[in-house]
């Protein structure tokens, strides 16, 4: 399990740049990792919509950031962090270049697609309509 004492959670990012122009449409939560098939808890790049292990698993998500530079990833589970506990969610959103998680409530930009993949993977929406 990992440690998670020395982990920071960001609410800006100045890599925001690099998000697909297209998030309306991801892959669900479900999907393999694109280059070894592990079946789940896979992380979507929020560059070019690839699917990709964890750090954890085959480290294919580190791989296409060092190759890509694409730093911006959404994971579909978070092993040994419960980091963003809006009602069931464990979603949440990881920079690469920032070396931190990113708050996906505060981060406008980060909502849309956080509200997409919380449908895809719970069926609704995440609890946060603070305006
Ligand atoms: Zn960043
Ligand atoms: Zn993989
Ligand atoms: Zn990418």
């Amino acid at each position: 399990m990992a440690k998670s004492g020395s982990v920071e959670i960001r609410t800006s990012c100045d890599h925001l740049a690099y998000l697909s122009s297209d998030l309306a449409h991801i892959p669900t939560p479900d999907t393999p990792c694109s280059r070894c098939q592990h079946p789940n808890e896979n992380w979507l790049c929020l560059s070019c919509k690839d699917v990709l292990c964890s750090r954890y698993v085959n480290k294919h998500m580190l791989q296409h950031f060092q190759q890509s530079n694409h730093c911006l990833s959404l994971g579909y589970r978070c092993l040994g962090h419960v980091l963003f506990t809006f009602g069931n969610s464990d979603l949440s959103v990881w920079c690469n270049s920032c070396n931190a998680y990113l708050d996906a409530q505060v981060i406008m930009q980060l909502r849309p697609v956080y509200e997409t993949a919380c449908i895809l993977k719970f069926g609704e929406a995440p609890p946060f309509h603070i305006v």
